[in-house]
């Protein structure tokens, strides 16, 4: 999963396009799901929310490093086809 860090801005640009609504606001910033985000695995080739951050503050979450196997896992999962 990726995570987005204190920089951020909330500007709202990243919510509407994940496609797995991992995207919240939290108490301060925005915030990622990462029972939620399979780091656009499934539907895009890139994640989708670090094209459009205009500030690049959405890393790696190193509480929550997956392997493409395990984010496809996810994705299944989360479509019901698991
Ligand atoms: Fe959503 Fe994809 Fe960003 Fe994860 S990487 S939060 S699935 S847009
Ligand atoms: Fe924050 Fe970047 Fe999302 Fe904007 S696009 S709300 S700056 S994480």
């Amino acid at each position: 999963a990726l995570l987005i860090t204190s920089k951020c801005i909330n500007c709202d640009m990243c919510d509407p396009e994940c496609p797995n609504q991992a995207i919240y606001m939290g108490s301060k910033v925005y915030e990622i799901d990462p029972d939620k985000c399979t780091e656009c695995v499934g539907h895009y080739d890139q994640p989708t929310c670090v094209s459009v951050c205009p500030i690049d503050c959405i890393k790696p979450d190193p509480n929550h490093l997956e392997s493409l196997d395990t984010l496809a896992d996810k994705y299944l999962r989360l479509t019901g086809q698991l």
